[in-house]
């Protein structure tokens, strides 16, 4: 009996553990894989060994792989939502009509047979055993020899063939700039299981979530192409182009070089390959080594030489105010369609504008930390990547230009716009579900950029930046959650944060504060303030007399049972909590109404108040 009774113990708390979602665990990936590139007709043939471990606690029968390259064929789901959406990606569409008669044409549902892409499993084994393997389209559903058990491991074997599309999006052959070969998206790559189930997501815009792990890449080219893309090259006496060490001499031997690449602890492997890719190499302070890849193009070449010591003091300001880069180097690479974010390298075009390439890079390698190392699933949060990154890689710009003014205040108006438009989804909005695609991209950058931003505002500058630099610690090489990040912030500061977490991310809710009236009273000036909007916020008021002195006086929200500590020079008065519910709140200030010059409701402007209008009172400075 009491045999039974201990084991009956055990197995609660083997149960209560399992049941327990603040217990965290992922999955883990080894890939080892020998491509075969034919440039002549944009073919390939792959093999890929893949080690999957499911230190998760359930036992699985099915796993899913990603085959990208399935959507850039004409009736895709790519396809059709290009067809549907109102606003389509200028990339991926034609336009038949003018500017102002829009009449757009899916670039993918004009594509030829030796035009599109494909990605196709051709064998698979699992330990040795066939498996079942189920096409849906950009999704191979995959029946298990046998099912996989918690802390187990298995071994997959795959023939895989693919061609690379015309470029229309992310990928493809001869981008804009006429890069040869932009291959992101280009295995078949291992769907994400964690503590939310499996994220078999279909390719059909955005974005990406995959599974930590290490890589092994060999890909066999034409001997005349330079490759850039994510790892180390591991061969480089063998391949040269700048990748050996300066003096060696370097024997390349055969019609094909094969180009052997190891990256550790990433979530994904993407590559680019150009014959007339020039080389640059830049030794960091912190170890990091910078590669620079791009067309020996005069149009271009200028800046791409020009933003590399910039980027060197992008990695130091990313070190310090988020933490240290971990991977050995970085490689920003010419190619793709815009700029997009990969292990350890990024895609980007263009760079007749050294402006332009500058900001794009400064994004990209932001994505290295907020993405790369800060796994969110982007296709959940797009807003945790994006609007992280846009935030962080401002701030770096700013510092690193010297320039003045809130580099997150364009990220402001581009939010005012969609809150006030009545085309907001919330956050939690699934990057594929936005009905049309200014509301992603606003609600994913520029809101996302305010969350952080704003959250300076709530537990201050000093709070803020311990809290990315927490972040980091204890997320890296993870796939934390928004409401991971809320409770570093919360900790923190010690603050309660999570209403700020759920208005903010998981509704449309507002914030409009404003002055109702000012009135002379006994002991000086009552003001009356009023909220008109759904979402609570801490509120500061700024009182400007006619001499020129100023007072600020702070009204914490009740339900954060906290107060932020007072920064900055202007004097501050703190006041009564504000309890959300009650709509107005009478702030009483000994000065006499007459020596007022002006009141502003949050003069820093780091509150996304819709409405300014009504947050002064007399003559506002404005700067
Ligand atoms: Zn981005």
């Amino acid at each position: 009996m009491k045999k039974l009774i201990f084991s009956l113990a055990l197995l609660a708390t083997a149960f209560s553990q399992a049941q327990n979602n603040t217990s965290y665990w992922q999955q883990h990936v080894d890939y080892d894989m020998d491509v075969d590139m034919n440039v002549e007709n944009y073919q390939y043939t792959g093999t890929q060994e893949l080690v999957y471990t499911n230190n998760s606690p359930d036992t699985l029968t099915k796993v899913y792989y990603h085959m990208f390259f399935n959507a850039f064929q004409p009736g895709s789901e790519m396809d059709s939502r290009l067809q549907d959406i109102q606003d389509p990606d200028g990339r991926m569409v034609n336009n038949k009509g003018d500017r102002q008669n829009p009449d757009y044409e899916s670039r993918i549902a004009k594509l030829n047979e030796d035009e599109i892409g494909y990605l196709r499993a051709t064998s698979l084994t699992q330990d040795g055993k066939k498996v079942e393997m189920e096409d849906e389209e950009t999704i191979l559903i995959v029946h298990l020899a046998e099912p996989i058990l918690p802390g187990k491991s298995t071994t997959f074997k795959m023939e895989f063939e693919g061609q690379v599309p015309v470029q229309i999006r992310r990928s493809g052959r001869n981008n804009a700039d006429g890069v040869a070969l932009s291959m992101t998206q280009w295995y078949p790559k291992l769907a994400e299981y964690d503590f939310e189930g499996w994220h078999a997501d279909p390719y059909i815009a955005r974005e990406f979530h995959g599974v930590w792990g290490d890589f092994d890449v060999t890909i066999n080219i034409d001997k005349d192409y330079i490759i850039g893309g994510t790892g180390v090259l591991q061969n480089p006496e063998e391949i040269g182009y700048g990748y050996e060490e300066e003096g060696t001499k370097v024997k390349r031997k055969g019609k094909k070089l094969a180009w052997n690449f190891k990256a550790e602890k990433v979530h994904d492997f993407a590559w680019a390959a150009d014959p007339e890719y020039i080389h640059d190499k830049l030794e960091t302070e912190s170890g990091v080594t910078l590669h620079f890849l791009y067309k020996d193009d005069p149009k271009v070449t200028d800046a791409w030489q020009k933003i590399q010591p910039e980027t060197a003091k992008l990695l130091a300001f990313f070190n310090e105010h988020i933490g240290p880069y971990p991977w050995p180097q970085y490689s920003v690479i010419q190619g793709g369609d815009g700029g997009m974010e990969y292990a350890m390298c990024t895609l980007i075009t263009g760079g007749e504008s050294y402006n332009g390439l500058l900001g794009t890079t400064a994004h990209e390698f932001a994505h290295s930390w907020f993405q790369q190392l800060l796994g969110t699933n982007e296709s959940e949060h797009p807003w945790m990547d994006e609007g992280f990154t846009t935030y962080i890689s401002g701030l770096a710009q700013k510092t690193i230009k010297g320039t003045s003014g809130n580099p997150t205040a364009g990220s402001y108006r581009g939010y005012n716009y969609i809150a006030t438009s009545g085309m907001e989804q919330p956050q939690t909005t699934h990057g594929d579900r936005y009905d049309i695609n200014t509301a992603y991209s606003i609600a994913a950058y520029s809101k996302g950029a305010v969350f952080l931003s704003q959250l300076g505002y709530i537990i201050g500058q000093d709070n803020l930046a311990e809290t990315l630099n927490r972040y980091y610690d204890e997320w890296k090489f993870k796939h934390p959650t928004p409401n991971d990040f809320i409770r570093i912030a919360e900790k923190v500061s010690g603050a309660e944060l999570h209403w700020y977490l759920t208005d903010w991310t998981e509704t449309t809710n507002q914030i409009d504060y404003a002055i109702n009236s000012v009135e002379a009273a006994e002991n000086g000036t009552k003001i009356t303030l009023e909220r008109k909007a759904l979402m609570p916020m801490p509120v500061e008021v700024t009182v400007t007399l006619n001499d020129g002195s100023k007072k600020l006086y702070y009204m914490p929200l009740r339900m954060m049972r906290w107060e932020k500590p007072a920064e900055g020079d202007v004097e501050r008065i703190l006041k009564e909590d504000w309890p959300w519910a009650l709509p107005t709140y009478e702030l009483e200030i000994d000065a006499a109404k007459a020596d007022i010059k002006s009141i502003e409701i949050d003069e820093s402007q780091l509150m996304a108040d819709v409405n300014r209008n009504n947050n002064t009172y007399g003559q506002v400075d404005s700067e």
